[in-house]
């Protein structure tokens, strides 16, 4: 089995190729300001970021403050997020966190990840992203791109995003968890994909041992 140290040196060279294959790697989803990340968030669950990103201009114009959002009714709110999917859940969850930002954090976003995660709808994944996306601060963002490339790439075997959070945060340097993250999902979004990975075109086939050729995995 591969050691620590050994993993390590593998997913700081993966890292130092992603990064130089994805100089633009970000958050997909626009925002202007923490409040829109967290409902650009809320929104992509079950949704693609392009999805979200064609519905929330109109919407960051409507509801400018998280007072906006808490006092929306629950029917305007759910027919204008409809095309997102889940829209009642969504909404729900959208004015039940808006209530609390405006009551309890005068309607900022806090920029601290035990505060978050407190909050109602907001689990670690969103957390992260706020901490990386909005704050400019660590965090590891495991979404479904990152649970999928992190086991491809022999930094994990676990299944449990929680349990994968932290054994990344293992192998990779603090100050350069946002930049993985980042580099990590623009990967998958772009090579290694779900279905059908393009092995032979990827920069890190080398340091892969789940690399294949294409024609194995048709
Ligand atoms: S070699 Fe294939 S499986 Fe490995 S990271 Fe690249 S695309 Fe994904």
């Amino acid at each position: 089995m591969e050691s620590t140290g050994k993993r390590k040196e593998r997913a700081a060279k993966v890292l130092k190729v992603l990064k130089k294959t994805y100089p633009d790697a970000r958050c997909e989803l626009d925002f202007s300001n923490p409040l829109e990340l967290v409902i650009g968030c809320i929104l992509s669950a079950q949704c693609t970021d392009k999805r979200v990103n064609s519905v929330t201009p109109a919407l960051f114009a409507k509801y400018r403050t998280a007072a906006d959002w808490a006092a929306a009714p629950q029917a305007v709110l759910e027919q204008e997020l409809h095309s997102t999917g889940f829209f009642r859940s969504k909404a729900k969850n959208i004015r039940a966190l808006c209530r609390l930002l405006d009551e309890q954090y005068g309607g900022q976003v806090p920029d601290d990840f035990d505060a978050l995660v407190k909050l109602p709808g907001i689990g670690r994944k969103t957390a992260n992203v706020l901490m990386v996306s909005a704050f400019g601060k660590p965090g590891i963002v495991v979404d479904t791109h990152m649970k999928r490339l992190a086991n491809r790439l022999g930094f994990t075997r676990e299944q449990n995003p929680d349990k994968i959070e932290k054994e990344l945060q293992k192998i990779i340097p603090r100050k350069e968890w946002g930049a993985f993250s980042h580099a990590m999902v623009f990967h998958g979004r772009r090579c290694c994909y779900a279905r059908k990975p393009a092995c032979s075109q990827c920069p890190v086939r080398e340091w892969c041992p789940s690399r294949e050729t294409d024609n194995a995995r048709a």
